[in-house]
């Protein structure tokens, strides 16, 4: 690959980046493979950001939020594989839906799998199987799904729960159908989700293309993942700096930017390059900005938009069992507040050697889960204990040798209806300062696909600024079967 043109790997770097998640990473490994000098600066002892996996002190186990990836997240499906990351993902071809016991109903299983039929009709056999749904409920999905075949609405302005008034969704259609997928993706309330991104997740992932649905899993501990791609960007030259959190940013008189950080032991370092590139969540950009002089026209264009953005949580309660209560892996849980369960011991276990005399570990997710920031530890495991035994039976039997439960407040921002008009581009903030993450106008909602696009195309905005026509970003996956001819292809 040519170099970006103007920039080489000298002792002072032509790009700092701030922030080693999954959008920083992006950035660096495309600036350093294109021959830019690249100086990442990371708060914390590893790379990741968000999707982290740390060892728990009390319990001696390696735990992380069970992150999920689906096959047209195309720009992080091609990151990992360039950096060899691709091999620990585990993919899964179907999805099982459970609804937990009633009275003598045993738990009752539906399964959506791509099967025989071209797209867009390809989950549609396992659709109409689905004993979750009844033929109304089924009719009422279809006719809604037809809405999002073409493509998705290009404004983001209608909440999705209008839309799914709009559309006479039924009752048991929103709590089987749309809000597992929906709840689980965006992470909020319908109320707080626009039908665009809505309207973006079932196209992309159930209408477009069987290949687009694909559920990946990373079989490794988080920072492990991540690690392989920090280690990408070092062997091709990036120089990262871990425990280097930055306190203020400024530009030189020399038209330099420069980055202050400090260690917490009153040792101050100062990195200066021509570009910048924040690659923060939106809390983290609006405390940086605002170390800027008042007034300065990059905290000026910025700031104002960052006060309509929100947090949505995601609490997640992680178990060692004395005893192993199913043989799936993932299963989406139907009609409770866990709405989805790993099971960690079985996805890591080709690759980890975990320790069975801990248990068999499974992870319970709690998407926007607002009402478990109010609860006790206590309350939330034992309401999830409850919840387990109603779709596993075993599990009331069983003993839990070890928990822990984990609340991110800051999980992810909400894509509520109108965000987008606020989501800054790479380039808004001007003056050779770049704007990455999640939250950025990246077309993506708050995923680590969403992180990784907004990292390349602000390393397209700074490689095009320099005079150099690099193109980053991967292309979507095609539409496959009739969608060739269906799609708008967007
Ligand atoms: C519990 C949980 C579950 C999730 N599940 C999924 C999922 O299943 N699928 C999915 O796609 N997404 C999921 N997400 C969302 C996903 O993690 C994020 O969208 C993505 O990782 C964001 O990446 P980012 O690089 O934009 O930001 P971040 O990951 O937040 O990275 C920012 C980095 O900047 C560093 N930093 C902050 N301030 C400073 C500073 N002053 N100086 C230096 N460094 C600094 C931080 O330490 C961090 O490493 C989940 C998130 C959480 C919390």
């Amino acid at each position: 690959m040519d170099k970006v043109s103007g920039m080489s790997h000298s002792p002072t770097p032509d790009v700092l980046v701030i922030g080693a998640g999954a959008a920083g990473l992006a950035a660096a490994v495309a600036l350093s493979g294109a021959g830019a000098g690249v100086s990442l600066l990371e708060r914390k002892p590893f790379a990741g950001g968000r999707a982290y996996s740390y060892t728990h002190p009390a319990l001696g186990e390696v735990i992380d939020s069970q992150h999920v990836l689906l096959g047209c997240c195309a720009n992080l499906v091609d990151l990992c594989r360039l950096s060899g990351a691709s091999e620990h993902i585990r993919w899964y071809e179907s999805i099982t839906f459970l609804e937990p016991s009633r009275a003598d109903d045993p738990p009752r299983r539906s399964e959506i799998k791509a099967r025989l039929l071209p797209a867009p009709a390809h989950n549609a056999l396992s659709f109409l199987r689905a004993p979750m749904l009844s033929l109304a409920d089924k009719s009422r999905i279809a006719l809604g799904l037809l809405g999002f075949l073409r493509g998705y609405p290009a404004e983001d302005d209608e909440p999705f729960s209008a839309w799914l008034k709009r559309t006479g969704q039924t009752e048991r259609a929103i709590r089987h159908f749309w809000e597992p997928i929906i709840v689980g993706t965006l992470n909020d309330a319908f109320e707080r989700c626009s039908t665009r991104y809505a309207g973006q997740v079932f196209h992309e992932s159930f209408l477009r293309s069987a290949a687009g649905g694909r559920f990946g899993i990373p079989s490794q501990p988080l920072s492990e993942f991540y690690g392989q791609v920090a280690r990408l960007a070092e062997r091709q030259g990036a120089r990262l700096s871990y425990r280097a959190g930055v306190e203020s940013i400024e530009m030189l008189p020399s038209g330099l930017w420069q980055a202050t950080v400090s260690d917490g032991a009153g040792q101050v370092n100062r990195h200066t390059a021509p570009d910048l590139i924040l690659a923060l969540p939106f809390e983290q950009t609006a405390r940086l900005l605002a170390t800027l002089p008042e007034g300065s026209p990059q905290r000026e264009r910025i700031l104002p938009l960052l006060s309509h953005f929100t947090h949505s949580p995601i609490t997640t309660v992680h178990l060692w069992l004395d005893r192993e209560v199913t043989d799936l892996e993932h299963a989406a849980l139907l009609d409770t507040r866990i709405q989805w369960m790993f099971n960690k011991t079985r996805i890591r276990r080709r690759e980890i050697r975990e320790n069975l005399a801990s248990g068999y570990n499974l992870e319970l997710v709690i998407s926007a889960s607002h009402a478990e920031l109010e609860q006790s530890p206590k309350e939330i495991l034992r309401s999830a204990l409850t919840e387990l035994a109603g779709f596993f039976p075993a599990a009331g039997q069983a003993r839990v040798l070890k928990s822990a439960v984990l609340k991110e407040a800051r999980a992810t921002f909400s894509v509520t209806a109108g965000l987008d008009r606020f989501r800054p581009n790479a380039e808004a903030a001007g003056d050779h300062l770049y704007l990455a993450g999640d939250w950025t106008r990246s077309g993506w909602p708050a995923t680590m696909e969403g992180a990784v696009r907004s990292g390349r195309l602000a390393a397209e905005a700074l490689a095009g600024a320099t005079g150099s026509a690099f193109r980053f970003l991967t292309p979507g996956l095609p539409p496959a079967g009739l969608m060739k001819w269906l799609s708008k292809g967007w």
